[in-house]
């Protein structure tokens, strides 16, 4: 059996109680590094280790076999995601987008200076002029209402990531990019099972991208999904996930042997990860169950500080949907969400910060022009997600409340 922090949970909340009454609270180590509370922890069970083994018995191992039509099935029957293939990763998604639209030197691209290195990456591989906008003053995702003096002849696409699953103003987007004929790409990383509209995010942009990374709601440990919308580009998109070989239309006796027709690259999903893949997809409305139960108790009980001004927390806009995928708490400043850090860290709560804004990154500041992002700047600086996952239950998520309500009662 795979063992889980969870069973036990309730040692560590009595050791480190224990401890606690012994030591003195501000003393800034962590008290007990045998059982902490994972910032993020993958929900794994039997169910998981069956469809691993059931890929390995069938020998069946290599790229898409019997799992990763399964997942593509699933894919296409729950969020209809009609054209999609799997992916190693988040970033080869993107990677495969950056090479379906041809970006060379000549191209520029609107992206969030608020976001993992991989939403850019793919496009500076290609030489591409990365241009990046600010995020809103109330919410990490990019202000779409400052973009438009950003784009140029030049400007090929925008690049929205919805942060926290949180929907970007779709509409306000589609309006952008049809005046300007750009093209549209979502990061939807975080996005598994969430909407705008009653359409699951990742269906709106020519292409949509999904994360299964280890930290992500749904995980093969590694994994990603590019969902084309605009069909034109999914024969391509095969093919550039296969080496530049039409090997998916000999699979499909369209052609007699198949051969190096483009460019690409191995972006093929092994059969084994699809299985984990799939076991994860079939137990997903558990999975959201638990972390919306963990969510609830963050929103419900930190309210409070909002509310006395003490700091912001999570707010989900008018039009979006939820899939707890994280909960954040800006901080007054940098110092004091160094403090906070520090402090759950000493009752083995692991947070974490988000994002070291990209356009003053270590590789791009001196290819930046110069504008500053203040939001950007603001949420790189301020922005703590307290840990998130489908083995957390209420008890943990009180555990944490209690001990980020104590670090605000000391300031
Ligand atoms: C996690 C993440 C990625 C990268 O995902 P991988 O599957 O690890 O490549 C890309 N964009 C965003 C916004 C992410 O959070």
């Amino acid at each position: 059996m795979i063992r889980c922090y969870k069973t036990k949970f309730k040692d560590f909340i009595m050791s480190s109680e224990k401890y606690l009454f012994i030591k003195k609270v501000n003393e800034l180590t962590a008290i007990n590094t045998k059982y902490q509370i994972p910032f993020s922890s993958v929900y794994l069970d039997q169910n998981d280790e069956e469809c691993i083994l059931d890929c390995m018995r069938t020998a069946k191992i290599g790229g898409m076999g019997p799992y990763s039509e399964k997942c593509l099935r699933f894919f296409k029957t729950k969020y209809g995601f009609n054209y999609s293939v799997l992916t190693p990763s988040c970033t080869d998604a993107l990677e495969m987008s950056s090479i379906l639209l041809d970006f060379s030197n000549d191209d520029e691209i609107i992206i969030p200076s608020f976001s993992f290195v991989s939403s850019a990456l793919p496009f500076a591989l290609r030489n591409a002029h990365i241009v990046f906008a600010d995020s809103m003053a109330n919410n990490p995702n990019i202000d779409l209402d400052r973009i438009e003096n950003l784009i140029t002849s030049k400007t090929k696409a925008v690049l929205v990531v919805h942060y926290g699953g949180y929907a970007c103003d779709i509409n306000k987007l589609i309006s952008i990019c049809k005046k300007y004929n750009l093209f549209i790409i979502e990061d939807a990383a975080h996005c598994i099972n969430s909407f705008y509209d009653s359409k699951p995010l990742g269906s709106f942009g020519d292409f949509g991208v999904f994360s299964f990374h280890e930290t992500k709601n749904i995980s093969c440990g590694e994994g990603g999904l590019l969902v084309v919308n605009n069909t034109g580009y999914f024969e391509r998109a095969e093919i550039i996930r296969d080496k530049g070989t039409n090997r998916s239309d000999f699979f499909l006796g369209k052609v007699d042997k198949y051969s190096w027709v483009d460019v690409g690259s191995s972006f093929v999903l092994s059969d084994i990860l699809a299985a984990l893949l799939y076991a994860q997809l079939r137990k997903i409305q558990e999975i959201q169950t638990h972390r919306l139960t963990v969510w609830n108790t963050y929103k419900t009980e930190l309210e409070q500080l909002e509310e006395k001004g003490k700091c912001r927390i999570t707010h989900v806009p008018e039009f979006a949907t939820n899939n707890a995928h994280l909960f954040y708490i800006i901080c007054k400043n940098h110092k004091e969400r160094s403090k906070l850090l520090s402090y759950l860290q000493i009752y083995g709560i692991n947070a974490s910060f988000h994002y070291q804004s990209l356009h003053s990154s270590k590789y791009f500041k001196a290819k930046h022009d110069g504008r500053e992002l203040p939001n950007s700047e603001k949420y790189s600086n301020c922005l703590l997600r307290l840990p998130i996952s489908a083995n957390m239950g209420i008890p943990e998520a009180e555990f944490v409340v209690k001990h980020v309500l104590s670090f605000y009662k000391t300031i």
